[in-house]
């Protein structure tokens, strides 16, 4: 049976090849099984005000694919021929934005749908850079034409949930099935209107575990360069998709295999090429994605900081060797770090300040003595810096008995404090200062000695001042 109904999508679209693609295949409930509780009810406001307003309107796009794989999707994009100034009337709170690209934003409450108007075919005549990349693209135009300008097969399906119908007009569902990612027309061509696109790909072949069909794949490793001319806000947009997306380990590993973090995003470089911190970056990414699939929130910036911290450590160490005091010298560190990587990721003014944060914490943990810790503890991001804390111990990076500490800490009560207050005071080591052994091979270590820079000089660790 579904063999058989395999068969028929298929059959329909090889004929569908011959011809232009003007005509999608339609899918009814029974064929393509999309469980309708699955549909946010703010999205089917969306298209019925629009319907009934007498325009044309669908779920598209990843919402439309995650319903097909049967998950629920994280956010609802709508395409509809009603212009941006159409749709803006029918909503209460709708708001156009955007210069390259012009959408509306329709909130519901703390809900946010993106409404696009369909786009012309005329990406080919749009205003372009000198490598190629499309600069704007407000050309309206027939569905067909939007679905063909849609970057893979699976990302190119209407849903209405009036009719429950699926339109497919580039053999999406097929690829759904095969689990391939395959870009709409030709590869190259592709991705030189937008190279961004070559992230995505990676971004969806990490995350949906589906396969990069040749075509597809072929080009990355020789077009790669051309993300280099892309403006950074976007660049830093798709990358923090990526690393929010849950599975930011195996994105950051695709992207490796597919040649994309060479030279070109300096974070990527550094964060994939140094074993030492390779431990730490990979815990780091390990829980980020736990948190994300369980639902619970991840700070930019604290993600940022972890990625980078390896590097902050490197030049840390280097400015202390240099006679620098221990924690201007981490200061001056950070500084440099979040200056080379703002350059080309803009990263955003709030995220540097978490970063900075964060790493300033790091040497606060070592005393733990008089009223420091009390005064730590009162620190907005405390959370944070203890957090990222555990992973530096996790990574072998520190003593793990520093955590522990921090953690009795953290939760004891009044007496308990006291207690852990006095016992690090008297302990052989004070506490922080002795590490442990390490386990791994000669390279880790140096990550280990390294991060001794922690211990706020070397020489006197967590009683000290
Ligand atoms: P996610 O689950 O991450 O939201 P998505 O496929 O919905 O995945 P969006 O960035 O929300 O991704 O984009 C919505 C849709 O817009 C895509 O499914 C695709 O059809 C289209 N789209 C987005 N970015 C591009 C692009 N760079 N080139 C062509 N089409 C794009
Ligand atoms: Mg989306």
């Amino acid at each position: 049976m579904i063999k058989k109904f395999i068969r028929k999508i298929l059959g329909v679209k090889d004929k569908k090849a011959a011809r232009d693609m003007t005509e999608p295949v339609v899918l009814t409930a029974a064929e393509h099984g999309i469980d309708p509780k699955l549909l946010s009810s703010n999205a089917i406001r969306v298209t019925s005000s629009l319907q009934e307003a007498g325009f044309k309107a669908f779920v598209v796009g990843g919402a439309v694919r995650d319903l097909l794989l049967g998950v629920k999707p994280k956010d609802f994009d709508i395409a509809t021929n009603a212009t941006p100034e159409q749709v803006k009337r029918l909503f209460r709170r709708a708001f156009i934005i955007g210069k390259r690209f012009q959408i509306v934003h329709v909130m519901f409450g703390q809900d946010l749908l993106e409404v696009t108007t369909f786009r012309g075919a005329g990406e080919t005549n749009a205003p372009k850079d000198e490598h190629g990349r499309v600069l704007r693209d407000n050309n309206f135009g027939p569905q067909h034409e939007d679905a063909m300008r849609r970057d893979f097969t699976i990302n190119a399906m209407y849903y209405d949930p009036a009719t429950q119908e699926v339109l497919d007009y580039h053999g999406g569902i097929a690829d759904i099935r095969d689990k391939t990612l395959r870009i709409i027309g030709q590869p190259e061509a592709r991705y030189r209107e937008d190279p961004v696109r070559m992230l995505r790909v990676v971004r969806f072949a990490a995350k949906l575990q589906f396969t990069i069909e040749p075509a597809t794949r072929e080009p990355i490793a020789v077009m790669a360069p051309l993300i280099n001319n892309v403006p950074a806000a976007r660049v830093f947009d798709e990358m923090l998709k990526l690393l929010m997306s849950g599975h930011a380990l195996a994105c950051l590993q695709q992207l490796r295999k597919e040649g994309l973090h060479h030279g070109l995003l300096p974070l990527l470089d550094v964060v994939l090429e140094q074993p030492i911190g390779m431990k730490f970056v990979t815990l780091a990414l390990e829980s980020t994605d736990n948190r994300i699939k369980a639902g619970k929130g991840v700070s930019p910036g604290f993600l940022f900081a972890s990625l980078l911290w390896h590097q902050v450590v490197e030049k840390w160490t280097a400015y202390r060797a240099a006679g620098e005091s221990p924690i201007p010298a981490l200061h001056l560190a950070a500084d440099d770090v979040l200056e080379s990587q703002t350059e080309k990721l803009a990263l955003q003014r709030k995220i540097g300040s978490d970063m900075r944060d964060i790493w300033s914490m790091q040497p606060r943990f070592e005393r733990r003595n008089g009223k420091a810790p009390y005064k730590l503890l009162e620190h907005v991001r405390f959370r944070a810096g203890y957090d990222f804390l555990l992973l530096r111990c996790e990574s072998g990076e520190i003593d793990m008995d520093i955590g522990e500490w921090w953690t009795a800490f953290y939760e004891g009560d009044e007496i308990e404090r006291e207690r852990l207050l006095t016992s690090a005071a008297q302990g052989p080591s004070g506490g922080a200062k002795r590490k442990r052994a390490p386990r791994r091979g000669p390279r880790n270590r140096g990550g280990s000695d390294n991060a001794g820079g922690g211990d706020g000089g070397g020489s006197g660790g967590a009683g000290e001042q």
